[in-house]
């Protein structure tokens, strides 16, 4: 009987495996015609100041609504595109739809900084630097509003004609972070040499806030580090008030999550931030 179990086993991981496959080849296939379809869109979600709550930019998150299957998670899509040779496409894409945004928002009197999660895949790219600055200028939009949020693995790994062209775009005045903070293997030493401005320490970080006194000491030292490499901290996917408390009593800078605000399309992060003028003017922003 165990013998038979485990037989069923393998047959069933088989058939989750072809499924999987399966998927893989039809999002591969979907995507390519996505942009063309007009699929894909941005949601922004708010950053605030940890102390104040003050509104200080957004994040552009992904979207895409396939016509019949629904709305696909960029964490099932976003790794095919890389593997399929699609991510440049697709990265250029955001940064246009991010860009035209930043122009709308600074037409409006509400100029927002707008950070752009980047893939290993578009720093690979020779072009990249020019294709940055030139979407900004075409736009009319300063390169300090724009922030690149890259991974910490990334960064961690990348090669020097890498490292390089983070350096031109930071020289140029865009703003870089260090996404994901605490799921890869960094050494201090090296996070001392990286090319960033903000540090960003990822949500499976506060899972032992308020349980697991060992987890708050290496969020308090990783603030602490952070700020004496010149960083500025952010603390991503926030949701409860517990959390917040905790990383306002250890210094940290920003914050973002479903606790403040979801990720939502423009016009609706617009409303918000009305909301929030008209219930506290003295914190407009
Ligand atoms: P990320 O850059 O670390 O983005 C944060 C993710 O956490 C987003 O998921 C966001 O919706 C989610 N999040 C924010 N606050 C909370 C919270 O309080 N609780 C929970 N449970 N989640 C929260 P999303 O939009 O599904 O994106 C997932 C990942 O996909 C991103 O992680 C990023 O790595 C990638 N991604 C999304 N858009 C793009 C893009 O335009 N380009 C690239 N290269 N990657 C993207
Ligand atoms: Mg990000
Ligand atoms: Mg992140
Ligand atoms: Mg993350």
């Amino acid at each position: 009987a165990a013998k038979e179990a485990g037989r069923n086993q393998v047959r069933f991981f088989d058939a989750s495996l072809r499924a999987l496959a399966v998927d893989r080849a039809r999002i591969e296939a979907e995507l390519r015609h996505a942009i063309a379809r007009d699929e894909l869109s941005l949601h922004f979600q708010p950053k605030l100041d940890c102390r104040t709550l003050e509104p200080r930019g957004v994040e552009a998150l992904l979207r895409w609504v396939h016509p019949t299957d629904g709305a696909i998670a960029p964490s099932r899509f976003i790794p095919v595109a890389e593997q399929s040779g699609q991510m440049a496409a697709l990265g250029s894409a955001v940064l246009r739809m991010a860009i035209r945004q930043m122009r709308v928002w600074q037409d409006a009197g509400t100029p927002r900084r707008v950070a752009v999660n980047v893939s290993p895949v578009q720093l690979e790219q020779p072009g990249l630097v020019q294709e940055v600055l030139e979407t900004l200028a075409a736009h009319g939009v300063a390169a300090d509003w724009l922030e690149l949020e890259i991974t910490e693995s990334m960064l961690m790994s990348t090669r020097t004609p890498t490292l390089a062209r983070i350096e031109r775009l930071r020289a140029a005045g865009v703003h870089v972070s260090i996404d994901d903070f605490g799921t890869g293997f960094s050494n201090l030493s090296q996070l001392a040499r990286l090319p960033s401005d903000v540090l960003k320490m990822d949500r499976s970080l506060l899972e032992g806030i308020g349980s697991n006194p060992k987890a708050e000491a290496i969020l308090q030292a990783t603030v602490r580090m952070a700020h004496a490499l010149g960083h500025r901290v952010v603390a991503e996917g926030i949701e409860t008030e517990a959390q917040h408390a905790f990383l306002d009593g250890i210094g940290c800078d920003l914050v973002q999550g479903f606790l403040f605000a979801r990720p939502m399309p423009a016009a609706e992060v617009d409303a918000w931030h009305r909301a929030r003028a008209a219930a506290a003017p003295a914190q407009a922003a």
